[in-house]
């Protein structure tokens, strides 16, 4: 609170100065100007006092009062708005930017920053519907204001409203010029996904298409389609697809153990990609998959693998399948990796336990990845 009172002292003290040097420059002008100077000022200093004294809401009051809503005193307001938004003290934030638009002297580029502060309070306080309505209110103004456009696709995005999100999507890659297919085709498996979980296959397997035919990188759209060839006992599509991840995204073959697994599939191909490739997380996967309902499977893995680990995390994360006793270091082991960060983010570096096909740090699409034993 102390911070905001310094900011807004400060804010106010300036906005004064600004006042005062106006009415000096105009010191030749009639009387009225100087007591149409004085209504403006008082109830701010008014209201600055208030907020001293700490008693923000009386403040707020007063600040109302200010006749003219002059570009110095809206942008005042602008900025009690913003610290108050950022100190997460929401309601009041929306007060401000509220009574800014319920002027009727506001001007057209006022009208447009007070929509686009009010979409973003009500976004952090977490009212989507009502963001987006602000957002849209931009919009209708400027078609192409680039940050409402990008704040709309995250609540899009954020509400699984896939479509939406889509569209918007072509929208500003319109306005940047350039087409992002890597977005476009996460975007498509997330819609893949959801006609799969309505056992809508032959829907599902048109998105994932059109994921594909954008890029080969994204690895959704292969999960998906394993998981679509196993439903459909189509061996060859199998096949075809697990070739193609092998070539395109190695990364993400590991994620598919729990479906081949559960389906007893291919773990011939998967044994003579380990022996060509090494792939240790592919390798734990594996094992961690059969350990959990059978030790002894995952210990036979081991030895026809001839796994080794390769530093302390991949130690941790054998012992914690209880391959060698039941004691106090295995049941330690098994804690940690129950709350073991297991994915990373390449873009900004925060770590999740679950796989995320968008960070839900950065929202980057496809750029989470097991941490392995060189990443730390
Ligand atoms: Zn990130």
């Amino acid at each position: 609170m102390t911070a905001i009172l310094f900011v807004l002292f400060v804010a106010g003290l300036l906005f004064v100065w600004v006042l005062f040097w106006r009415q000096w420059q105009h010191d030749d002008e009639d009387e009225s100007a100087i007591v149409e100077h004085d209504e403006r000022v008082s109830p701010l200093l008014r209201g600055i006092n208030y907020l001293l004294a700490d008693e923000p809401d009386l403040a707020l009051q007063e600040m109302v009062q200010v006749a003219k809503l002059r570009s110095e005193a809206a942008d005042v307001y602008m900025a009690l708005g913003e610290m108050f938004r950022s100190h997460g003290e929401i309601g009041r934030a929306v007060r401000i930017h509220q009574n800014i638009l319920a002027r009727p002297d506001v001007s057209s580029e006022l009208y447009l920053q007070a929509h686009f502060a009010l979409a973003k309070d009500f976004q952090t306080g977490g009212l989507l519907d009502r963001a987006l309505y602000h957002y849209q209110k931009v919009l209708d103004v400027r078609s192409d204001h680039l940050d409402a456009l990008m704040a709309s696709l995250r609540i899009r995005e954020q509400s699984s409203e896939w479509l939406k999100a889509e569209e918007l999507l072509s929208r500003i890659e319109r306005l940047q010029g350039d087409e992002d297919g890597l977005h476009r085709a996460y975007l498509w498996g997330a819609l893949a996904q959801d006609a799969m979980q309505n056992n809508d296959y032959q829907v599902a397997q048109e998105y994932i298409n059109n994921a594909l035919s954008l890029t080969k990188k994204c690895g959704h759209a292969y999960i998906l389609l394993v998981n679509l060839a196993l439903k459909n006992n189509d061996t060859e599509q199998l096949q075809h697809t697990l070739a193609a991840m092998q070539a395109e995204t190695p990364d993400y073959l590991h994620l598919l153990i729990p479906l081949l697994l559960q389906n007893n599939a291919c773990s011939d191909e998967l044994m003579r990609y380990w022996k060509e490739q090494h792939d240790h997380e592919l390798a734990l996967s594996w094992m961690e998959g059969l350990a959990k309902k059978d030790v002894s499977a995952a210990t036979s893995l081991r030895e026809k693998m001839s796994f080794a680990p390769t530093g302390l995390r991949e130690s941790l994360r054998l012992a914690a399948m209880g391959m060698n006793s039941d004691d106090f270091f295995v049941s330690q082991a098994k804690k940690w990796r129950m709350s073991m960060k297991h994915y990373g983010c390449t873009q900004c570096g925060v770590q999740t336990v679950d796989m995320r096909w968008q960070c839900p740090q950065c929202h980057q699409w496809g750029s989470m990845s097991a941490i392995t034993e060189d990443d730390k």
